[in-house]
């Protein structure tokens, strides 16, 4: 070989070498980025993790803060509200009822026909409207005038004769109002303050039937109020009306609150509440549940401190649909920070809001081999384009444990109730007709009714829920609690209340 044969293959040697080691290199320098990548995740499964035995702790917490909360105004982050409604329906109710739903996605008016004992709910008709967006911030009075005109339209399109009314041939109505309300009496309460968007100041500290009646005045309607609930109590209304194992009810959708029946010696702040009654159902307002056991990270903390109400919904922030696509984008967001397996940062991941819980659903269920919903998710709305599959699988991976961790401390939450009737076993309270030693007579059916997008939707979210409620319950327990769906439980609920409430003749004996 000649001298210059002899360079040229020392210069290809050392140029395949620079290469192989550029090579190396990238691969070094990609494989530590995946692995800061996997760290984010480990770390993010370590701090959402809900081992049985942290869940059993959040299930002590709940019983003791309906105590607290129950034994004094300030007691606790759970107002444990009365709700004055102290009988549920049975299912012997009779006639046509009518109910206005305002509070979730849409504001609902809804007629519902009920057929006496055994026959059940004949039929029911629903209309939806969205409140146009400039009444969320109005006035009193406007807002009412919308909803008595849409009630007003309601009826000019009914053909109900009055024999067809209830018994007592007026017109009956349930009003679901799902917002902080003082109740005063069953059909009435006080407006506490506004939530979900809505700030129409010169409502807050009125009452809330009054300002629907005179409303529903102006527009010439003659109706009686028979019932004042919010979304939770009409769901357990409808849940008592179809199974009358039905002890609580559960909303999970946008949000999330519960409440249940509680007995009359354990309401002590009795706030003219006859003793003799049996008791009334209580509405939790358990968004604002807190407790140090709950598995908190610093997405969690973040998205808080920058949320118009810090320190408020702890709760509800960890679990509800408005929320868990947030956190999801706020991972995915530091990922992106630590590594670029995402790409560049695209100004769509910076947007708060911009991943909605129907949206991490739809990535989380993806069934394709090649996880193209996920791809097309990210590409569409949150700009990040071509990432391979194996990122793609980390993305199902961040809503999983989002999810799971969601499902798994509402079904403690949901315990926590059962612990406070002594419906978890742990008490053996359930059977006062409880005969002999065996411990399975001392247990009792109990239903929970559960209504709500998220839960009814979002299929790994509810199969989470269920299997984290037989996990704490164990064994033994887990097939006498039993959630049952209580779809569109808030409007007919309602209705349902107001042939409760409204005269003992619509009620067949
Ligand atoms: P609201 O809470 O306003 O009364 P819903 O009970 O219907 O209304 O709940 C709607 C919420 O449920 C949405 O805001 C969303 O967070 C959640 N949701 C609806 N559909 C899905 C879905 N397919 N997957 C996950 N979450 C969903
Ligand atoms: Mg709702």
């Amino acid at each position: 070989m000649g001298k210059v044969g002899f360079g040229v293959a020392v210069g290809i040697a050392a140029v395949s070498c620079a290469v192989a080691a550029a090579v190396v290199g990238k691969r070094v320098r990609s494989r530590r980025k995946w692995m800061r990548v996997v760290g984010v995740l480990k770390e993010l499964e370590e701090g959402c993790g809900t081992p049985v035995s942290r869940l059993k702790h959040v299930v002590d917490a709940m019983a003791v803060e309906m105590h607290a909360g129950l034994a004094s105004e300030r007691g606790s982050k759970l107002k444990m509200l009365l709700t004055f409604v102290d009988k549920l329906p049975t299912g012997s109710e009779k006639g046509i009822y009518y109910a206005l739903d305002l509070g979730g996605t849409n504001f609902r008016v809804l007629r519902v026909q009920l057929g006496g004992r055994r026959s059940g709910i004949v039929r029911h008709d629903v209309e939806r409207k969205p409140i146009p967006e400039h009444l969320m911030t109005s006035t009193s009075e406007d807002l009412f005038d919308f909803i008595a005109t849409s009630l007003k339209a309601f009826f000019d399109q009914e053909n109900v004769k009055d024999s067809d009314l209830s018994p007592s041939s007026r017109r009956e109505l349930g009003f679901t109002f799902s917002f902080p309300v003082n109740q005063t009496t069953v059909s009435s309460g006080i407006l506490m303050k506004w939530t979900k968007g809505f700030s129409i100041h010169d409502m807050v500290g009125k009452d809330v039937s009054e300002s629907l009646h005179q409303a529903m005045s102006r527009q010439g309607l003659n109706m009686h109020i028979a019932a004042l609930v919010n979304d939770t109590v009409g769901t357990l209304a409808l849940g008592h009306y179809n199974d009358e194992d039905t002890v609580a009810a559960v909303i999970i959708g946008t949000g999330t609150n519960a409440c249940y029946f509680e007995r009359a010696d354990a309401i002590i702040k009795s706030q003219g509440f006859p003793d003799s009654s049996g008791g009334m159902v209580v509405n939790m307002e358990w968004g604002n549940f807190w407790s140090s056991h709950l598995p908190r990270t610093s997405y969690d903390i973040e998205l808080d401190a920058e949320s118009p109400n810090p320190n408020d919904q702890g709760f509800e922030k960890m679990i509800s649909g408005m929320y868990l696509g947030e956190i999801v984008r706020r991972v995915i967001l530091r990922m992106s920070k630590e590594s670029d397996v995402f790409g560049p940062i695209s100004s769509s991941l910076c947007k708060a809001f911009i991943l909605r819980t129907p949206l991490m659903s739809t990535m989380h269920e993806d069934e394709s081999p090649d996880l193209q919903e996920v791809a097309r998710i990210l590409d569409e709305v949150l700009g990040i384009h071509d990432v391979p599959l194996k990122v793609r699988k980390l993305v199902v991976n961040i809503c999983d444990v989002v999810t799971r961790r969601a499902a798994r401390l509402a079904a403690a939450g949901i315990v926590g109730i059962l612990k406070k009737i002594g419906r978890d076993g742990s008490g053996g309270v359930a059977g006062s007709r409880a005969k002999g030693p065996s411990s399975s007579n001392r247990l009792k059916r109990t239903v929970v009714a559960v209504e709500g997008g998220l839960y009814s939707n979002y299929r790994m979210f509810r199969e989470y829920l269920n299997d984290a409620v037989a996990e704490i319950l164990g064994e033994e327990l887990a097939p006498y609690v039993i959630l049952k769906v209580a779809e569109d439980g808030s409007g007919i609920g309602a209705a349902l209340l107001a042939a409760t409430y409204s005269s003992p003749e619509n009620v067949d004996t």
